[in-house]
């Protein structure tokens, strides 16, 4: 199927000819000609499947339709979405797609100053892009209305309520004309993310991308038992060995990206971490360097990274497993987008390996070990101190207790011991 047979008008098909899309992805072949129904639309789709083009080409397409009105502009269409790197390239891609369409539109989220993006919304939108709270925020001091809304997009549902935005989410709810076209996207659908979408779609039709499968034959995938000590020298070593220009690199914590980045840093690689501790700005600015191709290796935590779209991403490595599934399948899909494949390596360690068993059901694949490595985890060393069994109530061979020392009752006052 080409872009042709979905009815799109040609201002929106010679910006996707710029883009240099020549096919729609599954997600755009089903939700474009429902949404141009003036259908609502429950998407079970994640990021990387192409859903931004999936909503944002037909929600162009109809305001570029409407019957031209003079004055200032109103805004007709919001899309809500969990994270500010997610807004920002969702407002990236209205742009790009928009190209020719001579319509505006901005982003707004939190973490920055305020006063750039007012200034955007007094010369009048078309389209918005917002995180819940700046969008609360700038409404509550006048600078939104959300009167004439007809396009409402909430966007990774699931990502969404994990955050804690559902109340926020139902504030907005409330806020928005009751007469609207809604979509729904969401990666997972929980009975909470059922209940919410009930809340906001009326006659809606459902388009499910299944990603796991897609996502997980269309990436190359290997796994490296290795020892907690030894995955710095490993990470090293597949930097120094594969060739990969932009590789982004998974941590469960934001101490443990820092400290990667450290430690890269020691052996001349160059890396930056992006984690909810760093501010907007550096945040941003890490972004652009390694999307410029300005640093090789990003390391990311799993909120920092939701949704980061970075065009040739050619590795992604996972240093820690994920201990929820879905997480694997999300940071994996950050490689391999659209049409290209992509390569995911993950390290686990002895213990993560109840993780390994559950992700590979989850994808129903069983994940190739790669051996051939210096640093093979041969189950020789001994575990670091915080994985070592607990103590039971045997005491090892040879140590007598300290009695005295354990049961020695406290005395109350230590001046009158009696
Ligand atoms: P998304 O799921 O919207 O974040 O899109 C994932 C990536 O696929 C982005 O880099 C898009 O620019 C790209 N993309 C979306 N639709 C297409 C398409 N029809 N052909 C080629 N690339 C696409």
């Amino acid at each position: 199927m080409t872009f042709n047979e979905l009815g799109l008008i040609e201002p929106i098909k010679k910006a996707l000819r710029e883009k240099g899309y020549t096919h729609p992805t599954p997600i755009q072949q089903q939700s474009i000609p429902i949404l141009l129904r003036g259908k609502d639309l429950l998407g079970v789709a994640q990021t990387g499947t192409g859903k931004t083009a999936a909503f944002a080409l037909p929600i162009l397409q109809q305001i570029y339709m409407q019957p031209k009105r003079k004055g200032h502009r109103l805004i007709k269409a919001l899309i809500v979405t969990p994270t500010r790197e997610l807004a920002i390239q969702i407002n990236d891609n209205f742009t790009a797609y928009g190209k020719f369409t001579n319509l505006r539109n901005t982003v707004i989220f939190g973490g920055v100053k305020q006063g750039a993006q007012t200034n955007e919304l007094r010369k009048g939108v078309d389209i918005l892009v917002a995180t819940p709270g700046r969008l609360l925020d700038l409404m509550s001091q006048g600078y939104i209305s959300l009167n004439d809304i007809e396009y409402f997009v909430l966007d990774e549902a699931d990502h969404m309520l994990d955050m804690g935005f559902i109340h926020d989410i139902k504030k907005l709810l409330a806020k928005l004309p009751r007469k609207r076209q809604s979509l729904f996207f969401s990666a997972t659908m929980p009975p909470s993310i059922v209940s919410l979408s009930q809340k906001i779609l009326g006659d809606f039709e459902k388009v499910s991308i299944t990603p796991k499968q897609a996502t997980a034959e269309r990436v190359d995938q290997g796994v490296y038992f290795v020892t907690k000590k030894n995955k710095i020298k490993l990470l090293i070593h597949l930097l120094e060995t594969k060739d990969a220009d932009s590789v982004l690199v998974f941590s469960r914590t934001k101490h443990g990206a820092d400290k990667i980045v450290r430690l890269l840093g020691r052996n001349n690689i160059h890396a930056a971490a992006i984690h909810g501790n760093k501010s907007q700005n550096a945040r941003q600015r890490a972004l652009k360097h390694f999307k410029d191709g300005d640093i090789r290796v990003l390391v990311a935590t799993d909120i920092a990274a939701r949704g980061i779209d970075v065009s040739d991403l050619s590795l992604v490595v996972n240093y820690d497993l994920p201990n929820v599934s879905e997480t694997y399948v999300h940071r994996i899909g950050r490689t391999g987008r659209a049409k290209a494949s992509g390569v995911a390596l993950s390290f686990c360690m002895m213990d993560e390996r109840p993780y390994l068993r559950d992700i590979q059901k989850l994808i129903n694949q069983k994940i190739p070990v790669i051996s051939d490595h210096p640093f093979v985890d041969d189950g020789s060393e001994e575990p670091p101190k915080e994985l070592q069994p607990k103590r039971t109530g045997n005491r090892p061979p040879g140590r007598k207790p300290d009695r005295r020392k354990r049961f020695r009752p406290k005395r109350k006052n230590p001046r009158n011991p009696r």
